[in-house]
């Protein structure tokens, strides 16, 4: 069944400039009509939208899958089903995988075994460099036909200017974003968390906010030199955001991203020795903090992405200084963002701009908006829901997050794909 007759909600689609109440009839797995009173169709099941708001569905455009190669830390089925559970109706898959997503089968591969998994859609990035090494492209062409999307080096930056100025020439040609992991290596190398206070205290080498501005500098007078389009992954520091700020100024078309848990912890929640406070880019002071805030409220930032990186207790629960960096996000991202659009004042057409319409433009992914004649892909939030986050209550295998625990308002209660009910709150009264 992927026809339905969504009645009653606040409709929300900043593409179309909407916010308000209206009636959606979703017909064969496209929207068929938005309109604000739509005679309810007598033979398609109705979704009561009252009180809820209903999206465009969410995407998020930075997540780790781990398969192939590690699916003992997530695999397809099970990071697609925790996206549908957090909100999301696609996601991008980063290529930094064992091995890594570089050649049209494996992609390809990839991509229809998604297509037998009953959640979010599986969109993927493809490795830049062969083997991911930042030496020989990858033969974009062939990747941008097995369906990829975006060309990144995830993990790694491409060191060599050269070599990357020819990416941007090429990924452009190709009709594929390159995604830019944005931290000098050799600065960063070592390093546990952010360089600072708290590593001083720890005792723990660190990795300095320069490791960011330095690479982030590069990639954007690169993409000025080249004037095509560049896409900066999990900007974290307050230095490389005044960089993205300035560049946007000179009409750049450069986009950049962040992630949840830079907007909401610093280096502090490192605490004592917590490894679910370890990623990379490492959290920083609140100075950071309060300057990516501020980056999405004008406009500098204008993607979230999870960074999803689950990873078994195996890698996480052992020393500090061996413990991988990364965590868990495709549950905890809109909540989050719920709670911050509250404390900042971000609407809900701007929440639809940072996690819907805007990845969905840049990557050139159908979706982001309502429109008729579009993918029935809609996220259906309850905007008061009360829960506390229990990891083990979502699907993810992995359960590295430093939310667990956390009391939350707001949330998906109703994911659709496709026309398709994909996820559905299992304490909500909306069916
Ligand atoms: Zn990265």
């Amino acid at each position: 069944m992927n026809s339905c007759f969504i009645k009653n909600g606040r409709v929300i689609d900043p593409a179309r400039g909407l916010d308000g109440p209206a009636d959606i009839l979703v017909e064969g797995g496209r929207i068929s009509a938005v309109e604000p009173q739509l005679p309810a169709p007598d033979n398609l099941p109705a979704v009561d939208a009252s009180g809820l708001w209903v999206m465009p569905g969410l995407i998020d455009m930075h997540v780790h899958l781990r398969e192939p190669g590690q699916e003992y830390k997530e695999d397809l089925r099970s990071g697609l089903l925790a996206a549908v559970a957090g909100g999301f109706t696609a996601v991008l898959a980063m290529p930094n995988t064992a091995p890594p997503l570089d050649t049209a089968p494996v992609i390809s591969g990839l991509m229809s075994k998604a297509r037998e998994i009953p959640g979010a859609r599986l969109q993927v990035a493809a490795a830049m460099t062969r083997s991911r090494k930042g030496q020989e492209l990858n033969e974009y062409q062939d990747l941008r036909s097995a369906g990829a999307s975006a060309v990144t080096d995830d993990g790694s930056w491409v060191t060599d200017s050269k070599v990357m100025r020819r990416i941007l020439d090429y990924a452009q040609v190709c009709g594929l974003l390159p995604l830019s992991h944005s931290q000098d290596p050799l600065l960063a190398q070592g390093g546990a968390i952010f360089e600072g206070r708290v590593s001083a205290r720890l005792g723990l080498p660190g990795i300095p906010a320069q490791a960011e501005e330095i690479a982030v500098y590069r990639d954007l007078a690169l993409a000025e030199l080249t004037g095509k389009p560049l896409h900066i992954c999990h900007l974290s520091t307050r230095q490389a955001t005044g960089l993205v700020r300035s560049f946007l100024a000179r009409g750049l078309s450069v986009s950049a991203e962040t992630a949840p848990h830079y907007l909401f912890l610093t280096h502090e929640d490192v605490g004592d020795y917590n490894p679910n406070a370890k990623m990379n880019p490492p959290l920083g002071t609140a100075e950071d903090r309060a300057s990516l805030r501020e980056a999405l409220s004008d406009g500098t930032i204008t993607v979230i992405a999870s960074d999803h990186a689950p990873h078994s207790v195996l890698e996480k629960e052992v020393e500090f200084i061996d413990s991988a960096f990364g965590i868990t996000g495709l549950e905890t991202s809109l909540p989050l963002m719920l709670e911050l659009a509250r404390e900042i004042g971000l609407s809900p057409s701007n929440l639809a701009e940072l996690m819907s319409r805007n990845p969905a433009r840049l990557l050139g992914l159908p979706g982001g908006t309502l429109a008729p004649g579009g993918p029935a892909d809609v996220t259906i939030i309850d905007p008061e829901l009360e829960f506390t986050y229990n990891s083990l209550d979502g699907f993810s295998k992995s359960r590295n997050t430093p939310f667990e625990g956390r009391k939350f308002k707001g949330r998906a209660v109703l994911t659709m794909v496709g026309g398709e009910i994909r996820y559905r709150w299992p304490n909500s009264s909306i069916l």
